[in-house]
């Protein structure tokens, strides 16, 4: 089926952290003809459109959402592709800033998850990707939230990425007319592409040769690292403040936190975890008021201690 249409689906079902009421709809594509079908039918279901991936970096309030749900379901195997003139690439149009002659391409599907893509890459012996071994979201939400972690942002590694407007269809763009930052990523649409709503439909980083023993040795040290300091199995949607900042190193909104005593603070069903106190934990039958207020508890004492805004970094859905 290219695409798959569900009428009131509830956000706690596609939430990591499962919490959120009812949206409208849920229009998953699985295919290009999908995408086809969804231009035609998008305006007739009223509500706004919202990308969702894995929903790992999201906080849904009870609702109800006037939301459509768009979830990109393109998740067959990666391709590889050989960097063409990756010996000069400045002579070479099109061909990828700083890459060498072990420089490959790799295609994945916006509704591929970041651990398999991980997976593949470390089979196919190629560099990278490793220090996001262990954040669950998918390929599509990986470039929306330019995520990162241990010194790899994924959006560095981005050649190029295959976005859709229900105005435009499909069209690819390079990383380099892209804007990107700390979470963030701006395809700079101009308006004639539809500067509304768009989907990461495909994307396609640039990755180097290495062995792959090696490179998976790197994501168990990247996982196991993870796994000390972070509540990963736990209903979680990451961290829920960005780290500020100028901040000196080794600090960060985390340690800022557990400064003010928060870690393990709960209230009703929720709480600061234990192990990482930016990490907002649901622990059974918790609710998006506890989670906001919990967040805004903490946000004002770092502000009393530190007189540092923190700003939120989970996407709240209200
Ligand atoms: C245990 C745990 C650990 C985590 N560790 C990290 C970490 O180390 N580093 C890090 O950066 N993040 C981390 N995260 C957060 C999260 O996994 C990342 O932000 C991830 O990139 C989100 O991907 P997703 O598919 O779940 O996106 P979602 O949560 O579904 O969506 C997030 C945002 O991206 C948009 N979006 C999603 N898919 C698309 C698409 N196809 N096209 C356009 N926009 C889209 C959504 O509209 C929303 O604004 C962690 C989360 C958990 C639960």
């Amino acid at each position: 089926m290219p695409l798959t249409l569900t009428h009131d689906v509830l956000l706690k079902e596609r939430t990591t952290l499962r919490l959120g009421g009812p949206a409208l709809a849920e229009a998953v594509v699985s295919c290009e003809a999908g995408l086809d079908e969804l231009a035609k039918l998008l305006h007739g279901l009223g509500g706004r459109p919202l990308a969702l991936g894995a929903g790992s970096n999201i906080l849904a309030t009870d609702g109800p959402h006037a939301l459509v749900l768009v979830r990109a379901a393109n998740n067959a195997a990666p391709s590889f592709h050989a960097q063409p003139n990756a010996m000069s690439p400045e002579a070479t149009p099109g061909a990828t800033p700083g890459a060498t002659p072990d420089t490959v391409i790799v295609r994945a599907g916006a509704g591929m998850g970041l651990p398999r893509l991980l997976g593949h890459c470390q089979r196919a012996g190629l560099t990278g990707l490793e220090g996001l071994t262990g954040v669950p979201g998918r390929v599509g939400g990986g470039v929306a939230m330019n995520a990162g972690s241990y010194g790899v942002e994924l959006c560095r590694l981005l050649s190029r990425v295959r976005l859709w407007t229900p105005e435009s269809g499909l069209v690819w763009r390079d990383a380099h007319d892209c804007a990107f930052g700390y979470r963030r990523f701006d395809p700079q649409l101009g308006s004639g592409l539809g500067a509304g709503f768009w989907v990461v439909w495909e994307a396609e980083f640039a990755l180097r040769a290495d062995e792959s023993p090696a490179v998976r040795r790197r994501m168990e040290t990247a996982y196991a690292r993870k796994k000390a300091t972070q509540p990963v199995t736990a209903r979680s949607a990451g961290c829920v403040f960005k780290n500020p900042a100028g901040l000196t190193a080794g600090m960060s909104a985390g340690r800022l936190l557990d400064e003010v005593g928060l870690k393990g603070r709960r209230l009703g069903g929720m709480s600061f975890s234990p192990l990482h106190a930016n990490f907002l934990i649901n622990e059974g039958g918790g609710t998006a008021a506890e989670a906001l207020e919990l967040m805004e508890y903490g946000r004002a004492m770092v502000f009393d201690r530190f007189s540092l805004n923190l700003e939120t970094e989970v996407k709240v859905l209200s």
